[in-house]
């Protein structure tokens, strides 16, 4: 066979993020029947070990079929119901997905916006559900990848309860890079996405439920629109009765087990602290190189950083220089930040100080090239203060 596998490309955009070999390993294991017994042992490991990253005891918890989209389809298809009223918080492409998603499940929905690169207020949700009655749920993203913007979701959920409204959160660039905290925070549906911090390949999205969203489910007056996403039928397949509704991705979940069992084996505390310092390591290094970072640090994102393009540099060129030359991608801007912003993401297994410094002294040198002035040794060593400082 004429099969030719593709160069390693370090993965510093928005996701997917670089996989860890023992990951890729085991999704070469041996393929088994989607109700194998030892099959099943994987399965009920790896919803362990999902319950362990969420930080939830919830029951329902399961990895949905899909990419990280297909989570946020499916907490919204299983909670909204044609006529439901749905607070969605938009702040980015995320948001707007949601909303988007949210309005084709047939539910009123009333938005509460915030400019691009700035959280959603508290304040204007708590409005949002003064002015309107009966709200169902509120959606909100922890971790608005299109704008490195971290969002408190602790004062989010004390007013949605207070008006009797359940929260669906997004924690896709959040799960595994920060803590997400189901149960303290008292987070009601949550879906994630495996490629971001978790640092498996793109393919499913971990998905967790409370008691208060699943009484809200069983209380539905419709059946679910998806078939395929209907949780009354997933939670059969992934629950005690194993009923078969659609063949696992079976090779996957040998992925997500590996990915996560490596995350338990870090530990949580020491994941976010990685995160953390690579990340305050990042930004000293872009500010070293002139560049400027899109939101302040009180709600920057860890994982990943939104980092405006200097006057006169033309984006494509960059990116492209650091793909073909340098064997590194970078994110783009979307929206209203196309062309003006560059995403780098410091995710999972790339979250890493070998990285860190690879990039800088890569982008230093295309910059250099195109007139910018600018040093990577300088970078390089403005980083590396921040790590003698933390050890
Ligand atoms: C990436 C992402 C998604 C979508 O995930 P896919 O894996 O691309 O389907 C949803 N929400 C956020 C916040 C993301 O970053």
């Amino acid at each position: 066979m004429q099969l030719k596998e593709p160069q390693e490309v370090l993965l510093m955009g928005p996701g997917p993020s670089p996989v860890h070999p023992e990951v890729l390993h085991a999704m070469s294991w041996n393929t088994l029947g989607h109700l194998d017994p030892d099959f099943m042992e994987i399965m009920n490991q790896t919803t362990d070990l999902i319950r362990y990253v969420f930080e939830t005891e919830n029951q329902v918890t399961l990895p949905i079929s899909g990419t990280g989209s297909a989570g946020m389809e499916a907490a919204l298809v299983n909670m909204l119901e044609p006529g439901d009223k749905a607070i969605i918080c938009v702040n980015g492409v995320f948001g707007t997905r949601m909303a988007d998603v949210a309005s084709r499940c047939g539910a009123e929905v009333i938005e509460v916006k915030a400019q691009w690169g700035s959280p959603i207020e508290y304040e204007d949700v708590k409005k949002a559900l003064q002015a309107n009655d009966n709200v169902k749920i509120v959606g909100i993203v922890h971790a608005e990848t299109s704008t490195g913007v971290m969002q408190s979701l602790e004062p989010i959920v004390e007013v949605a309860h207070q008006y009797d409204a359940l929260v669906i959160a997004d924690t896709v660039t959040s799960l595994g890079g920060l803590p997400v905290k189901v149960d303290q925070r008292g987070l009601d549906v949550v879906y994630s996405g495996t490629q971001k911090c978790i640092s498996c390949p793109p393919g499913l999205a971990p998905l967790t439920l409370n008691e208060r969203a699943l009484a809200a489910f069983k209380a539905r007056k419709n059946a679910v629109q998806s078939w395929y996403l209907d949780l009354s039928m997933l939670t059969r397949y992934w629950g005690e009765e194993r009923f078969y509704h659609h063949t696992a991705p079976v090779n996957m979940i040998y992925a997500l087990f590996a990915a996560l069992t490596l995350i338990k084996e870090e530990g949580l505390q020491a994941r976010f602290d990685r995160h953390l310092l690579n990340s305050k390591a990042l930004v000293k290094g872009f500010e070293s190189l002139g560049l400027e970072m899109l939101t302040p640090e009180t709600y920057r994102l860890p994982s990943l950083h939104a980092v405006k393009i200097p006057e006169g540099v033309n984006d494509t060129d960059v990116r492209g220089r650091l793909r073909k030359e340098h064997n590194i991608e970078i994110g783009g801007g979307l929206g209203p930040f196309k062309g003006n912003v560059w995403r780098v993401g410091l995710m999972g297994h790339g979250s890493q100080q070998a990285n860190v410094e690879r990039l800088l002294n890569s982008l230093a040198e295309v910059l250099q090239s195109l007139g910018h002035n600018c040093s990577g040794k300088e970078a390089i060593a403005a980083a590396e203060q921040v790590y003698k400082a933390d050890s």
